[in-house]
């Protein structure tokens, strides 16, 4: 019972109200899902701490709409003695701002109902799709940019809807890319799991499955040996977590980390910039050392999304471009995320970074590293053009592909291709483009 603090101990204890039982059953992930706290009282009890009436009055409100649900062990990460700026804290309990709508605020910023072609399927990019198998989750994130859905019972899909879900895939060759997500995929019992894996992997064109679960971080004890030997079966499989600070990683995520990842799973990792929790430079750096240390590839970090109820949460880009400038050059490569911000309307991910081009022409480029040194590159005198026609026959290069693997490019890509014709792309409905249709 290494893993097991004193805190733990009096959370389970309170919890079973029996000491033999729950100390044998803390790392059981059934018994947490049970014993989730979901009322402010048992929170209060746990805590020992207890609201005003006018706080508890807004808390109930706030409730109302967003409901509360937090793991015991996600509980046991909070720190008493300082809990209302608690990070964990602040991801898990209410808070009546949630209730403040913004004027920018949507309930589907990312659009993710407009590019639902089949029931629980966004189908945004070209070759992946989001596919949600489940709806709930065990711990829920105040952050949530799905919090429109969340607990709403309405919405857990069963066997037949995951079952047209799969039909589409299948009937989708240019879909080579699943991202299980939610809720939180790791909600369903391994046996489900197990089914729609293996639906998955029977479809050819279907190269690699990923999950996107924030088990390690609110749960750990869900990744059982079971559950792993389970998920070794459908390789190429990857798993990306949602780790926001490095007060989340602890010994029990840890050993939950290296599970997967001795399985073979390679592992990425998903924040959110949020104000008040992590939106430092110093807190994310720690951070992303404390992931790559247990094999964990920090992938996104996420601009807050627009979502109703998230205000509180949001810090201006900047904060964002200076934590990627505090990272890049500063730290190893493969620490560093990519920083993102979900275009609102169902554009996608778009990446931001520093500038680090100053200026080029048709014989140098002028570039700046992170410590400001300016330096310059020079450009090629001779480069052979390749002109492609996508044809191959008269290149060179071994690209070699198997017949009807490519898709036709599409935006700045197909701008910038030579077997395409589109010399611009235009916004639709404009007024100039009005006048030219009417003439
Ligand atoms: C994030 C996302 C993906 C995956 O994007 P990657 O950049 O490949 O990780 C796919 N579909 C939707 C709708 C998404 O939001």
């Amino acid at each position: 019972m290494s893993i097991y603090s004193s805190t733990q101990q009096k959370i389970a204890e309170h919890l079973s109200h029996d000491e033999a039982v729950a100390v044998s059953k803390w790392t059981d992930w059934h018994w947490q899902l049970k014993h989730s706290i979901t009322k402010i009282e048992t929170f209060e009890k746990l805590l020992g701490v207890k609201f005003d009436d006018l706080e508890r009055r807004k808390l109930d409100l706030t409730l109302k709409k967003f409901p509360l649900s937090i793991t015991p062990y996600y509980l046991s990460l909070i720190d008493r003695s300082n809990f209302r700026n608690d990070p964990v804290f602040r991801q898990a309990f209410p808070d009546p701002q949630e209730l403040e709508i913004d004027k920018c605020d949507m309930a589907d910023p990312l659009a993710e109902d407009s590019d639902s072609p089949a029931p629980g399927i966004t189908h945004r990019y070209p070759d992946r799709v989001l596919f949600h198998v489940s709806n709930v989750c065990a711990m829920y994130c105040r952050h949530c940019t799905r919090k429109r859905k969340v607990g709403d019972l309405d919405s857990i899909p069963d066997r037949d809807q995951i079952r047209l879900g799969l039909d589409y895939i299948r009937e989708t060759t240019e879909v080579r890319d699943v991202l299980l997500s939610g809720g939180d995929p790791l909600m369903l019992n391994d046996a489900y799991l197990d089914w729609i894996l293996t639906e998955l992997r029977q479809i050819e064109h279907v190269q690699v499955v990923r999950i996107g679960s924030r088990m390690p971080v609110v749960l750990p004890y869900r990744i059982t040996d079971e559950l792993v030997g389970m998920l070794k079966k459908h390789q190429p499989l990857w798993l990306n977590t949602h780790f926001n600070h490095p007060r989340e990683i602890t010994s029990s995520s840890k050993k939950a980390l290296h599970k997967l990842a001795d399985a073979g799973i390679p592992l990425g990792n998903q924040s959110v910039l949020l104000a008040g929790i992590n939106d430092c430079p110093r807190i994310i750096k720690s951070l992303v050392h404390k992931l790559v240390e247990n094999r964990v590839r920090p992938y996104y970090l996420y601009q807050c999304d627009l979502s109703e109820g998230l205000s509180h949460f949001r810090t201006p880009v900047g904060k964002g471009v200076e934590i990627m400038e505090s990272l890049i050059g500063h730290t190893s490569g493969f620490a560093v995320p990519t920083y993102v911000i979900d275009a609102p309307g169902g554009g996608g991910k778009i990446p931001l970074t520093p500038n680090y081009m100053i200026s080029l022409s048709t014989n140098k480029v002028v570039l700046r590293n992170y410590e400001g040194v300016i330096a310059t590159y020079k450009e090629p005198d001779s480069y052979k053009q390749i002109f492609c026609d996508r044809k191959c026959d008269g290149c060179d290069l071994h690209l070699m592909l198997e017949e009807g693997e490519e898709m036709d490019a599409t935006g700045i890509e197909m701008l910038l291709s030579d077997y395409d014709e589109t010399i611009s792309l235009t916004p639709a409905g404009t007024q100039r483009m009005e006048r030219r249709d009417e003439c």
